[in-house]
């Protein structure tokens, strides 16, 4: 007589239960203190083998037949899956005065700076294209457009009657400083489409004309590129200027080694405004718009009440009060890198043509 039935556990039990085991952790996800990554990796190969001969195995002892297809996959903790709807920028020119090479360049770049740069800091998955013909938009794009003016009480931001953002942004005849306002607006308008979103931070306050911590938290909207925004922290994709934007660390209560607070590294510390920017934030006492304004970078920093919100968005009204007074005092770029710049330009479209021999 064999061991009474149920007491031993025959291997086709055993793989029943091998399987569910499997089955319940079929993806070994690495912890963020593992950081061998292929001591995992080796794991989840060899749990992945086990699971592939269960699945295969012919063994009629098994109640209900052969079990289902399995696997097990090993996900990188720096790589793990996450599920975003891709928001698609289109860049188009209204005015007809930028030629086409131009906008196919900084659409280029831009569309760099979106997939490069901000998703190692910022949850966005983007991509921007030129639009060659700005009366035909296709649908799910959000337009940057280049215009000539904008009305006093606008800034670059938009939103259509069904609230979706758009963006404007004004171009100088002779100037391509507008890549680094384009880019502006684009950054913004991913990390934040609707121009509402506060993050709570510690106060700051103007002390002899230096910022500093203050007392409580404010609520900061999240304007990305606004604490540096002045052109000498502008940084180039194929030679073009893009702008610099801050990282969720800007709103760290204390500087940690090691932290990036702006792409560049050009901020240095949490809630720092570089000369030539300006941030915003709604006051808890008060409830009312505050920013402190620092355009003019041989003027020290100001600080300005806005009252109440009106309109539609909250970057919305900041950017009715704040745009064209950013712009009055702007320090320009100078000649020497601007020529630099448009060198390197040229130098790039000059290998095109030549490249292009090649395929002829
Ligand atoms: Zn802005």
């Amino acid at each position: 007589m064999g061991e009474p039935a149920g007491r031993r556990q025959s291997h086709a039990e055993y793989a029943i239960v091998r399987q569910r085991r499997i089955e319940r952790r079929g993806e070994l996800v690495g912890a963020q203190r593992w950081r061998n990554s292929d001591c995992l990796l080796a794991t989840a190969v060899a749990l992945n083998c086990i699971a592939r001969r269960l699945s295969t195995r012919d063994d009629a002892e098994i109640p209900g037949g052969n079990p289902p297809d399995m696997a097990v996959r090993f996900i990188r903790p720096d790589v793990q899956e996450a599920i975003m709807l891709a928001t698609k920028v289109g860049l188009v020119d209204t005015t007809g005065t930028v030629d086409t090479q131009m906008m196919a360049a900084v659409a280029a770049a831009l569309n760099v700076q979106v997939t490069r740069d901000l998703p190692k800091y910022w949850p966005v998955s983007a991509s921007v294209s030129y639009l060659t013909d700005h009366k035909t938009i296709p649908q799910g794009v959000w337009p940057v457009q280049l215009v000539k003016t904008l009305p006093p009480d606008e800034g670059g931001f938009h939103m259509t009657r069904h609230n979706q953002p758009y963006a404007k942004v004004i171009v100088t005849p002779g100037s391509d400083e507008w890549a680094v306002d384009a880019s502006h607006e684009t950054i913004e308008m991913l990390i934040d489409p609707n121009g509402n979103r506060l993050q709570t931070s510690n106060a700051i306050e103007i002390v002899d004309g230096k910022i500093q911590d203050g007392t409580g938290r404010f609520e900061y909207l999240v304007e990305a590129c606004d604490p540096c925004e002045a052109d000498p922290y502008t940084y180039t994709i194929d030679g073009i200027a893009v702008s610099d934007f801050i990282t969720p660390h800007f709103y760290d209560p204390d500087v940690t080694p090691d932290a990036r607070y702006s792409f560049t590294g050009a901020v240095k510390k949490p809630r720092q405004l570089l000369p030539g920017g300006y941030i915003s934030w709604v006051d808890p006492t008060t409830n009312e718009l505050q920013q402190i304004l620092w355009v003019d970078p041989n003027q020290p920093p100001v600080l300005r009440n806005l009252g109440s919100v009106t309109g539609g968005s909250l970057r919305l009204f900041i950017e009715s009060k704040t745009y064209h007074k950013s712009r009055e005092n702007r320090e320009q770029m100078k000649p020497e890198a601007r020529a630099k710049r448009a060198a390197y330009r040229q130098a790039l479209v000059a290998a095109a043509e030549v490249r292009a021999r090649h395929y002829s």
